[in-house]
Formats: C-alpha cells, sequence, structure tokens
C-alpha cells in the first residue's frame, strides 16, 4: 500500500511555515492577522489557501535567508530518513519545494515530493499552487486532488490534512488531525515518529 505523508509538524517536529513567519515576519504584524485567519478558518468564510497566501505575503526576506534559517532549526522526526529507505513514501505537502527539498538534502534523502512552489518577493512572497481545482468533497483546493490511486495510508497532523485523510484506508494522526478525526468519529492510529510507524506498518 501507498503512504502518503504530511510534511509540516509530521515529517518535520515543528511547522517550518509557521517557523518562518514567526522568525521573519513581526510579531506585531503576524498576530492580528494570524487571529483574524484562524476565525475566518474556523468560521468557514476563508479558505485555507486564502490563510496561506495572506500570511505569505507579509513574508519579504530572501528564499536564501528563509533557507538558511530552516537548515539550522527544522528538525526532523527520529526515523524519517530510514522509513524512506525502507517504505518509498509521496511527500505530500501544502508548503514549497524551495523550502523543502534543502531540509530533505540536509538528511540525505530523496522521497517523492509533491508540494507547491514558492515565488519569493522582497514585496512579498506569492504562491504557486500545484492545483487550482476545488475538491468535489470539500469545496476547496485541497490535497485530495493530488493523493496517489490505489489504497493508501495516510499520515497527517493539520487542517490541510482532514480531506486527504478522509480518503484513505489507514490513517496515522497527531494534534489537530487527530482532534478533527476525534470529532467525527473517524477511527485512526496515532502518530508519533518514524521508528513507531514502521513498526505499526510491519
Ligand atoms: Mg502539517
Ligand atoms: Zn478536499
Amino acid at each position: 500500500m501507498q503512504i502518503v505523508i504530511d510534511w509540516d509538524g509530521t515529517v518535520t517536529e515543528c511547522d517550518t511555515l509557521m517557523l518562518t513567519l514567526r522568525h521573519f515576519v513581526a510579531p506585531a504584524v503576524l498576530e492580528p492577522l494570524e487571529s483574524e485567519l484562524d476565525a475566518g478558518l474556523a468560521n468557514g468564510t476563508i479558505t485555507h489557501r486564502d490563510v496561506m497566501e495572506q500570511e505569505f505575503a507579509m513574508l519579504t526576506a530572501s528564499l536564501d535567508d528563509v533557507v538558511a534559517f530552516l537548515l539550522d532549526r527544522a528538525r526532523v522526526r527520529a526515523g524519517f530518513p530510514e522509513f524512506v529507505e525502507q517504505f518509498d513514501p509521496l511527500i505530500l505537502s501544502s508548503s514549497f519545494h524551495e523550502t523543502i527539498q534543502p531540509v530533505l538534502a540536509r538528511e540525505g534523502v530523496k522521497p517523492r515530493l509533491r508540494a507547491n512552489h514558492a515565488e519569493p518577493r522582497s514585496s512579498g512572497w506569492r504562491i504557486r499552487w500545484v492545483s487550482d481545482s476545488d475538491c468535489a468533497t470539500c469545496g476547496e483546493p485541497c490535497k485530495r486532488g493530488s493523493l496517489p490511486g490505489g489504497p493508501f495510508v495516510y499520515v497527517g497532523d493539520g487542517y490541510s490534512d482532514r480531506c486527504a485523510a478522509l480518503a484513505a484506508d489507514r490513517i496515522f494522526a497527531r494534534d489537530g488531525l487527530a482532534s478533527y478525526l476525534d470529532e467525527q468519529g473517524v477511527p485512526y492510529e496515532p502518530f508519533v515518529d518514524f521508528h513507531e510507524l514502521a513498526r505499526a506498518l510491519g
């Protein structure tokens, strides 16, 4: 069975997008925007895509500076490189090839990766989305459209994993995704790190 894994907060211990925004965008700018966007996301008036576009429009740092920061600060969960070698997972992320690839290179692995692209600009980053079509299930562009064919295991932690996880044959979840699945009454197994995941998948 194919294994599909989210990147931020799942492979990585912390969400690298949040790490980046909190480091490079002034709190006085970021915090009110985050509160407003979180409220909009919770009551359904804006999409996850709107949130990312508005947050990254506040980021004016260079790609070199962001990559250097992430190489220093982004940590992957235990057992990730071995897991990639053994299971050939697909990494499916709403963040960016430009910020993910350097961390993968640091870890010495080249997993299959489907992610969006960042267009860093000094006037605010823009996002080049892989897919623009709305998902028939959740009504907004989501990860479901990038899933492989056939049965799959989904491993994730957050909002952007919800719709794709619901399409999976087996789900490993933590944090916000686990809470969401609890609310929905959907069964899942806990995701801790890649050693435990490898054992669970046998
Ligand atoms: Mg995530
Ligand atoms: Zn969807």
